[in-house]
């Protein structure tokens, strides 16, 4: 991974707010920057260059991960010793200085941490999302990553489909798909999978729970992995016994819903079309109502990040390198519900559909 890079560009970003430095405190922004895979750690990142503070427990791993950045191993809080180092620097400037901090990600407690430490010529700023900015736009090396992490989570579903059955619980399901997962080489799941069945299939984040499967209704699976720090994000719905005429109709207009986001993906499109494309299919099929979350978000090193593919909000306009999902859903609380979900990169003509799974309606 290019970090040095990485941090140029931040450099280049903060030259254009009023911040004179960042201190990244998010651990997928520090991951993202200079490498390190640890619990706990900040950056500085400064005009002139960057300080990683951690902890004696990442003594060796700091010093073997990071990359572009110079090491501070603290004996105390790694955010103090951020503090006395600002301190340090600043100590014979007579000119103001502001550092910005993550706002999203650092609370009010460690603020004050950090401003016990700094001298009064220092101040300290809510930044915004600046690495999460550079973080939308996957490299080809994070791109590859992503890819094989999609793979290795497309052949969770094919497991899934020999334990679903009658009888069997769902978190028996979400066991084998995870067990699975560990055997291939997966670092964890990149959240707790979702296995959905009856009427529990109706609630869009219905995590794996002790009930049993019955016969006459939909499983819902959501499901992803984290491979070498990158995540994956799938979601399939099959029917168990005998599909109904109502099932197959809801499940082909989710399907035709999900296939128009997809064609609706390509740069320089606005997030809100590829949303509106999605809610125009289910609308006329007179499903509108029962489609109520966003139609995607962006993946990564975190499995929610952005852009959040939606209608309202922040009109971001896609970009080749971004990743997102497109997983619109159809659910009626009490009885059952759907939802169909891909990874897809925007590419300089179009868009690619990484996950290889069929979306034809599969009955067990
Ligand atoms: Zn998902
Ligand atoms: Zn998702």
């Amino acid at each position: 991974m290019d970090y040095k890079s990485r941090q140029k560009r931040l450099r280049e970003k903060l030259a254009t707010t009023r911040l004179d430095a960042l201190l990244v405190s998010h651990l997928p922004n520090i991951r993202y920057l200079c490498g390190f895979t640890g619990s706990a750690g900040f950056l500085l990142v400064g005009p002139a260059g960057s300080v990683f503070f951690t902890d004696v427990r990442y003594a060796t791993q700091s010093r073997e991960e990071v990359e572009g950045a110079r090491v501070v191993v603290a004996r105390g809080s790694p955010l103090v010793a951020a503090g006395q180092w600002i301190a340090a620097e600043r100590k014979t400037a007579r000119s103001q200085w502001t550092v910005g901090i993550e706002a999203e990600h650092l609370t009010v407690a460690a603020r004050k941490q950090l401003t016990d430490v700094l001298p009064a010529r220092v101040r300290v700023r809510a930044g915004s999302p600046l690495v999460e900015r550079l973080r939308m736009i996957k490299d080809a090396e994070e791109i590859e990553r992503i890819r094989a992490a999609v793979r290795l989570g497309a052949k969770l579903f094919d497991r899934a489909l020999e334990v679903i059955k009658p009888g069997v619980k769902e978190s028996e399901v979400a066991a084998e798909m995870e067990y699975a997962a560990r055997r291939e080489g997966a670092e964890a799941m990149s959240f707790p999978s979702i296995i959905a069945s009856g009427p529990r299939s109706a609630l869009p984040h219905g995590r794996a729970s002790e009930q049993a499967i019955r016969p006459g209704g939909f499983v819902v699976c959501d499901f992803g992995v984290i491979l070498r720090g990158y995540c994956s994000d799938q979601t399939r719905t099959v029917w168990v016994g005998a599909v109904s005429d109502e099932a197959r109709r809801v499940y082909e207009a989710v399907r035709q819903a999900q296939l128009a986001a997809i064609e609706a993906v390509r740069p320089g499109v606005k997030v809100g079309e590829v949303d509106g494309a999605a809610r125009k299919v289910l609308q006329r099929a007179g499903l509108g109502r029962y489609f109520a979350h966003s139609t995607g978000h962006g993946v990564g090193l975190e499995i929610h990040e952005a852009p959040r593919v939606t209608a309202s909000g922040k009109q971001e306009a896609l970009q080749p390198g971004m990743v997102i999902t497109i997983e619109p859903g159809a659910y009626f609380p009490g009885k059952w519900g759907l939802r169909i979900e891909d990874m897809v990169v925007v590419t300089s003509s179009g868009r690619e559909v990484l996950t290889p799974t069929s979306k034809e309606l599969i009955a067990i």
